[in-house]
This record gives C-alpha cells, structure tokens and sequence, in this order.
C-alpha cells in the first residue's frame, strides 16, 4: 500500500509527500485522485492537475466525459469475460473465427496485445488475474469455473468440429497464455489439469528469449526455457 492520505487539518500528505496547503481545495482533490492511479507518483500527479488547469475547457471537459462514460458504456462478455461496448462480444459472435480454440490470458490487455498481432483467430477467456492465495485469489474469485463450464458445455451441446453451421462448436484446443510468472505458472497447471476430463487439447504458450535481448544478459531458465522450445528455421 503506497499511500497514506491525511485529510484532516490543513495538510495533506501522500506517503512523504505533502501537498502545498496554499492549493485551492479542489487542485489539491486533484493531485490526491492522480496519485492513487499505478505509476503515478504524487509530483507526477502535481503537474499533471497544474497542467490542466492550462489546459482549454474544451479539452478538460473531454476528458472528464471520457472517464465518466468508462464506465457507463463498458460490459463484460458473459461467455469470455473480456470486456466490451456489447455483450456477447464482436469477438464472440463473429464466424470469421475458429470457434474451437480459446486462448486463456489474465487480463484484457493481454488478449489485446495477442489480438494486436492479427496471428490469433481464435476466441479468449479472460481470468481477470492469477491464483495467488498469498493475495487471497483462489479459484472463486477468478472465472475459472466459467471456463471450465464453457469447455464442458461445449463437448456436450457442441455440434460443429469444423464450420458447420451450429451455435455452440466444440472447443478443440485451449491455450493457456497467463504469464510466465510463479502466479501464471501455478494458474495454467491448474486449468491444466482441471480440463484434463474433458477431452480438449490443453496446450501452453511458448517461453523464449525476446526480440532484441541478448543471450548473454538472460537468466538460466529463459535460455534453458528457448532450447527446449525450439522449432524449425
Ligand atoms: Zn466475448
């Protein structure tokens, strides 16, 4: 927890910092809000509430209407858990994809960055996090029981192996894409072994080394994790 926030008397401290007490009350509300937001520190969150007291109204109110209709207008897809302006989601309505893998990321932004690629065609499940029952995560409190109706649901209605036209198509393969931390290892030998009943290919994302890292400067289980996973030239 970074930061302590007195707001009794005149001073008002974010972990060591302290905000000027000469700020008008509402800058002052302003830097606060900032500086609990992830990589903001409270200078940051200073110059950035200065800077928009530069700033036109046009742009302010832009802004301000930005963050107010997040949450208005956003949904989760009650079938992949990402989230949407619609539900299901574009992504699991289309038929343009192959509806018989899924790829099992933590977050939304990792079924972005795959999705940013254009190689995946496949759906998503999003697990909003990782088992971590150091942090109190355990399988109820992700959408692991969802995924795992998803596949069951799927091998027992499911019609189509191959495009034939079916609402529901059998879930063929499922890659698990959590990350290669303790946390994403644990969670993808997990859904691993919890999909082992249902006849569906588990299969997991390769580990290597990255575009422009170096050999010489990775840690042993990268460079061991790259060898294991190589393929053809
Ligand atoms: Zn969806």
């Amino acid at each position: 927890m970074r930061a302590r926030i007195f707001t009794e008397g005149v001073q008002q401290c974010v972990g060591y910092f302290i905000i000027p007490a000469m700020l008008p009350k509402s800058i002052r509300k302003l830097i606060e809000e900032f500086s609990k937001l992830p990589g903001v520190g409270p200078k940051s969150a200073q110059r950035l509430a200065m800077h928009l007291l530069r700033t036109p109204d046009s742009r302010v109110n832009g802004l301000s209407d930005a963050v107010r209709e997040l949450k208005e207008g956003i949904v989760f897809c009650d079938k992949c858990w990402n989230i949407s302006d619609q539900n299901p989601c574009p992504i699991c309505e289309s038929q343009a994809r192959d509806r018989g893998k899924v790829c099992v990321v933590e977050e939304v932004l990792d079924a972005a960055a795959i999705e940013k690629t254009g190689d995946y065609d496949g759906l998503y499940h999003v697990l909003h996090g990782v088992l971590s029952p150091v942090d109190g995560v355990g399988v109820e409190e992700l959408k692991i029981n969802e995924l795992i109706k998803r596949v069951r649901d799927s091998r027992e209605e499911g019609g189509g192996d191959d495009g034939e036209d079916c609402s529901v198509t059998k879930i063929r393969e499922v890659i698990l894409a959590t990350n290669p931390s303790l946390e994403g290892e644990a969670t993808a030998l997990y859904l691993q072994r919890a999909l082992m009943e249902y006849d569906v290919e588990v299969t997991r994302i390769a580990r290597g080394l990255p575009t422009g890292g170096h050999i010489e400067y990775s840690d042993d289980i990268t460079i061991s994790r790259a060898l294991k996973g190589r393929g053809g030239f």
